[in-house]
């Protein structure tokens, strides 16, 4: 690790299937600017990672680093699956990358010998809200992200679990309904195939939501519910039950004290909240499991890269990997950068 490697900024990102953004942090994770753009699709690979070396060229110019060893590190969170801790990623959600080395990219392009550490973008949420969020303070929180796919993760004695490949707590895989649709996973029945954005969306309009106009999202549908749409509501109903009853699952399983929900569809507020706390009222039925709290991220759209800063600043807690398989560049002792 170079030196003074935990207390300078830290360059953060976080690539999802909808958008990608990028900050820099304060040691202290607060972030000192940030911006996102939408993930471009119909691109190929390479286009895709000249996006996001813009984007990163864009907010280091922001903040004035021009050199990459004042920095403390690189810190990202990225859709999953991965080879963890490698950073080698194949997002289900952004087909343009498969087996893209982008922990190897970063680390060449703008690593300097400072650390790259990329993680799944729901562990980098569960991070962060444990870290600085609505789990400060608490010793076992899950982080859910509930988007264009369903995630998790999971911070248990106050420390980040991987699990042995890096995906501990990806609760978006667990079965809700055995006999439920299919799932993109190969399976049937999870979370992510009841409540994951697109599959709500396509759901409603089944039921008559809209039922004649392509492109329907599920912000769309949270807005209709909004205004009072039943079949809408209806959906969000049905997202909300799904996650009560594997969030009922998972606190039984690893007794948490708080559950932390974000990504877009979080955002609906009580029409998701209130059928997830029935359900998981209705399967929570232990003592030690219905005292866990389910509450939207404190940090909103900024917990998956306050998450990514945690895994350099706080790296003791929520980055055990060490720095094993990551690929770095030779260290900038001795040549200046350009
Ligand atoms: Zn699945």
């Amino acid at each position: 690790m170079a030196e003074g490697a935990d207390s300078g900024p830290v360059l953060v990102i976080d690539i999802g299937g909808t958008k990608m953004a990028a900050g820099v942090a304060e040691p202290g994770g607060r972030l000192i600017t940030w911006t996102q753009v939408p993930t471009a699709h119909d691109v190929d690979g390479e286009r895709l990672w000249r996006n996001l070396e813009d984007l990163l060229v864009q907010v280091l110019d922001a903040v004035k680093i021009a050199d990459p060893a004042e920095l403390s590190g690189i810190g990202c969170g990225c859709g999953g699956p991965m080879e963890w801790p490698a950073g080698i990623v194949s997002p289900l959600n952004i087909p343009a990358w498969r087996e893209f080395p982008l922990a190897g990219r970063l680390a060449a392009r703008f690593g300097g010998g400072v650390p790259v550490r990329v993680h799944n973008d729901a562990i980098c949420v569960a991070a962060g809200e444990h870290w600085r969020g609505a789990g400060r303070g608490k010793r076992n929180v899950m982080g859910m992200v509930v988007s264009t796919g369903v995630g998790g993760g999971l911070i248990l004695n106050n420390r980040l679990i991987d699990g042995a490949s890096g995906n501990a707590g990806h609760i978006g895989h667990v079965v809700v309904y055995p006999d439920g649709p299919a799932c993109v996973c190969g399976g049937r029945g999870c979370l992510e195939a009841i409540a994951r954005g697109p599959a709500l969306a396509a759901w409603a309009q089944q039921q008559g939501w809209r039922p004649d106009q392509p492109g329907m999202t599920a912000k769309d549908l949270a807005a209709d519910a909004a205004m009072g749409h039943k079949v809408a509501a209806g959906a969000l109903r049905r997202a909300g039950h799904a996650l009560g009853i594997a969030i009922a699952s998972a606190t039984s399983l690893c007794d948490l004290d708080v559950v932390a929900i974000g990504g877009g569809l979080s955002q609906a507020g009580a029409l998701l909240f209130e059928p997830l706390q029935e359900a998981l009222d209705r399967h929570a039925r232990l003592d030690f499991t219905r005292k866990v709290r389910v509450v939207p991220v404190a940090l909103g759209q900024q917990a998956g890269l306050v998450g990514a800063a945690a895994l350099i600043s706080a790296g003791d807690r929520y980055w055990t990997a060490g720095e094993s398989g990551v690929p770095s560049s030779p260290r900038a002792s001795t040549v200046s950068p350009a």
